[in-house]
């Protein structure tokens, strides 16, 4: 078992010179692909289209990690945000793999919320359950469950997935790591990002080859952060 919780200090810093590295890689990229265009527009050709495709991976890549390093760039108001609804709209999304992966669900207090920023939070849940499928090969069962202690909203997504090595685990959430061949990394940047931004913490608790569980814990009552 491994627990470990983000240093909100250090996320923040690498956050701020991912963004910082982002902008200004992406403003020229940006300027390169608008004269691509123009070049194509006059000259068609298939490399040119190769060329823009390309640039475009790579300008979605640095929005992508604009959006998660600076959350605040998208302010929205904080409102209830009732769990066992979201989740069965999220569970749609992924429902052609629920033949060999079984969901268990414990949401049934229909009264509990969080406050929140809605489209952070079901950005944030999508990028965990998606891991946690992306992590079972074969035949297994994610459970998502939350209750309330005292002050506290306490959300648990565990997964019968292949587990995150010991020495992994300080890595997850940092930009750009990932240990897939498809990866982007950022997935659980945005998850980090989301939940120090709404005051709350995430524990991650995994054994290999067993799986994973991500326990979220956000204060009842919304108080700024900033
Ligand atoms: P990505 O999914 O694009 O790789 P993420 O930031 O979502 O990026 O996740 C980073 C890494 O954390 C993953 O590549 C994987 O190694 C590990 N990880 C995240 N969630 C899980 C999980 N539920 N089970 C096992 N490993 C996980
Ligand atoms: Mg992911």
């Amino acid at each position: 078992a491994e627990r470990w919780m983000k240093d909100q200090d250090k996320l923040a810093s690498v956050g701020q010179i991912a963004a910082g590295i982002a902008h200004e890689v992406k403003n020229p990229l940006t300027a390169v692909k608008g004269f691509l265009q123009l070049l194509e527009e006059s000259h068609p050709h298939a490399y040119l289209t190769t060329m823009k495709s390309e640039l475009n991976i790579a300008i979605n890549t640095l929005t992508n990690l604009l959006h998660v390093s600076k959350p605040d760039l998208y302010e929205e108001e904080i409102v209830p945000i009732y769990l066992c609804k979201e989740v069965d709209a999220l569970l749609l999304l992924f429902q052609d793999r629920f033949y060999d992966i079984k969901v268990e669900l414990f949401l049934k207090d229909t009264e509990i919320y969080i406050l929140g920023k809605r489209n952070l939070f079901l950005k944030a849940f999508f990028n965990l359950f998606k891991n946690a499928i992306e992590a079972i090969e074969g035949n297994g069962k994610i459970t998502i469950e939350h209750f309330i202690l005292g002050d506290t909203v306490h959300i648990k997504m565990h997964d019968t997935g292949v587990g995150i090595p010991k020495d992994k685990i300080k890595l997850l959430g940092t930009p750009f790591y990932t240990s897939k061949t498809q990866g982007t990394g950022l997935g659980l940047t945005q998850v980090f990002t989301t939940i120090i931004d709404h005051g709350g913490t995430l524990t991650i608790n995994s054994h290999v080859d067993c799986g994973t569980t991500f326990h979220i814990q956000l204060p009842t009552k919304h108080h700024r952060s900033h």
